[in-house]
């Protein structure tokens, strides 16, 4: 596979992308280095029920690296902080032993509230030091969830305030804001071809469950939690009916 044009702009040559090791942001991470001559990754430990998903992420850089040779000289360091702090301050199904539900409000109990805040707090300050200038973020307004630290607004707000408090311009990037998962999958495609839509089927974990044994079509997973449902569903519209 040969990477096409870069379509960095002169003022953008540095970025660095929230990765998870999930579909998402595996995709986004794809995206940087198809436009940024150098991208680091930056990945957070908060006591998540499951570490399936932090040993995930050195399994995708690799083969990122190795299927990908152009985009293996674009990308830089990768950096994990510890955030156990978050599992502390918050009760949520993600980092505590509950069933998932719905709260009252409307969310669901894996909402951590904040969380993306801190995330992008962290991961400016970061880029601060780093000299980078673009944040990449899978955040996404038509998912499920409905998160509130996920909307356009509230990333628009926090560029202005982390470039403001920081006196440094930053850039939030959000290539999946206004996309559902099936053309998330679509995405994929466009920047990497069926090697990267193999790599993020085999190799990339979202199921909230931890669960590694079952292998479906679309990847590991339960398949029965919201994560893989929306996955599940997000593949079946990606592959059509003759898929
Ligand atoms: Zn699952």
């Amino acid at each position: 596979m040969t990477a096409a044009p870069l379509h960095n702009t002169p003022h953008h040559t540095s970025a660095l992308v929230l990765f998870s090791g999930g579909q998402d942001s595996t995709t986004c991470l794809a995206h940087a280095l198809e436009r940024f001559p150098r991208v680091e990754t930056l990945g957070f430990d908060y006591g998540q029920r499951h570490s399936v998903e932090l040993q995930a992420r050195p399994v995708v850089l690799r083969e990122l690296r190795e299927r990908f040779p152009a985009w293996a000289d674009r990308l830089g360091e990768d950096h994990v902080l510890d955030l156990a702090v978050l599992g502390k301050v918050s009760e949520t199904s993600l980092t505590r032993d509950m069933a998932f539900r719905m709260e009252e409000n409307g969310l669901p109990n894996t909402f951590v509230p904040g969380r993306n805040l801190l995330f992008l707090t962290l991961a400016a300050a970061l880029a601060y030091r780093r000299g980078i200038q673009v944040i990449v973020t899978g955040v996404c307004e038509t998912d499920f969830s409905g998160y509130p630290d996920c909307r356009d607004d509230t990333m628009k707000a926090l560029q202005v305030a982390l470039s403001l408090g920081m006196d440094h311009r930053f850039l939030i990037d959000t290539p999946l804001m206004w996309i559902d998962k099936a053309a998330t999958w679509r995405l994929a495609e466009t920047l990497g071809g069926k090697t990267l839509v193999d790599l993020i089927v085999e190799h990339t974990h979202t199921c909230y469950l931890g669960d590694r044994e079952h292998r479906h079509a679309w990847g590991y997973g339960c398949g029965s939690c919201p994560a893989c449902e929306l996955r599940a569903r997000g593949w079946s519209n990606y592959v059509g009916p003759l898929g």
